[in-house]
């Protein structure tokens, strides 16, 4: 991780590369290929990147990790995998900092670095896979806390008019795993960098049931927070390594507050949580367990044994199976409970071969000086 002062390095020129497989980008590692790709590295490279697709009626569609995506057979368009990199300090006071960070850095990477430098506040999100660019798109959360509290501004080249623009916290209407980058304005914004507002002052958030449990009888700090919840999350987790799967596979429901009380009248043991808003929330853990999903395998997925909501692809080759499964699982809750599961990760592409406009095998993209201007 790269802390700088100020300033910024200037990109290489980009060559997008046509008919490039993702099964190696993402963690589901279903069989899908992009149309044409490259790796964004430098902010600068970004305006560029978009006058080519632009001249060529091509969309973008930007990639992290790939932790949170089903990636069907093809992507059509340019895929920009985004590994742009550097930490810079806008500005501190007694009590705070505030990083821009860029969207390739890892997340649990900078999780670390700011409890190791004393910037406290991301710690109950340690161990999320993925990058910090798509941090702010499903609002990540985890252990009482959301990323959005932290988050004063997302800067982002609006994919719409090529412009770079800066959208502070309230522009981007975070919510529950949502955000205008996944929901409203899904597609319209390429993800630069993130800016965070972080506490000097080390007071840990441990509110949330488990980490009580873990920290009882002790007077935690936030370095205590952040090696509870890596313990517990390698505890509950299946590891994507060994059983590749994106964390959570369905979103906990949100049902009206009706809807709430006929479910626990026909089932009175079953956990609900109301929310600040008139939603109450359900756990789709405990909705799939009882449908018996917990360990069972169908059409080569599995719901996992360790926990019901991680879905684990034992061998589907591409999405078309996967998410075949899926709508099988779907269903069953649904038939017992009346209630449709929504998926958490996004699904990205097309499972038809068909493909738009064909530029040449290979497009060259010059890098810019951030004003459009090709270098
Ligand atoms: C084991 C495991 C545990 C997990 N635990 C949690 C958890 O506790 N809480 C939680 O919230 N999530 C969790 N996740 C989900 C995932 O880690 C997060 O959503 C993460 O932020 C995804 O990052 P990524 O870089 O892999 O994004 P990708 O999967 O590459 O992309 C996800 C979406 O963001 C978009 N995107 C990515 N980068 C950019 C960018 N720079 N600009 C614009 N759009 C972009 C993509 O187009 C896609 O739509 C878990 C996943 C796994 C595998």
């Amino acid at each position: 991780m790269i802390w700088r002062v100020s300033g910024h390095c200037q990109g290489r020129i980009l060559i997008p590369e046509a008919d490039v497989s993702l099964t190696e980008h993402h963690y589901l590692g279903l069989q899908s290929s992009a149309q044409y790709y490259c790796v964004l590295t430098d902010d600068s490279q970004a305006q560029s990147l978009w006058h080519w697709a632009n001249s060529h009626h091509m969309s973008i569609t930007p990639l992290g990790s790939g932790s949170n995506v089903v990636l069907q057979a093809r992507l059509p368009g340019l895929v920009v995998h985004v590994k742009n990199r550097g930490v810079t300090l806008l500005s501190e006071t007694a009590t705070s900092v505030e990083l821009r960070v860029a969207a390739g850095e890892n997340w649990h990477e900078l999780v670390m670095t700011c409890v190791t430098k004393g910037y406290f506040g991301l710690e109950n999100l340690a161990l999320i896979p993925g990058t910090v660019g798509a941090a702010p798109v499903q609002n990540i959360g985890a252990y009482g806390v959301e990323v959005c509290r932290h988050i004063t501004a997302v800067n982002v080249l609006d994919l719409a008019s090529g412009a770079p623009l800066r959208l502070d916290n309230g522009a981007c209407d975070f919510r529950y795993r949502d955000s205008i980058f996944k929901s409203r304005e899904r597609g319209r914004y390429l993800i630069l960098s993130v800016d965070f507002v972080l506490s000097k002052i080390d007071q840990p958030q441990v509110e949330y049931p488990p980490l009580v449990e873990a920290l009882t009888g002790r007077s935690a700090t936030g370095r205590d927070v952040l090696n509870a919840v890596v313990a517990l999350r390698r505890e509950k987790l299946p590891d994507p390594e060994q059983q590749p799967n994106v964390g959570s596979f369905f979103k906990n429901p949100q049902v009206s507050p009706d809807v709430a009380a006929s479910l626990i009248q026909a089932w009175p043991y079953m956990p609900q949580f109301p929310g600040a808003d008139t939603w109450v929330k359900l756990s789709a853990a405990w909705l799939l367990e009882h449908c018996g999903w917990r360990g069972r395998s169908i059409g080569g997925v599995m719901m996992s044994a360790q926990h019901a909501l991680v879905l684990v692809n034992q061998s589907a080759i591409d999405a078309n199976a996967l998410l075949s499964a899926v709508e099988t699982i779907v269903a069953s809750v649904e038939a017992t409970f009346g209630v449709r599961l929504v998926m958490e990760p996004d699904v990205l592409g097309t499972s038809e071969a068909t493909m738009g406009s064909q530029p040449s095998e290979r497009g060259t993209i010059m890098a810019t000086d951030g004003n459009g201007t090709v270098g």
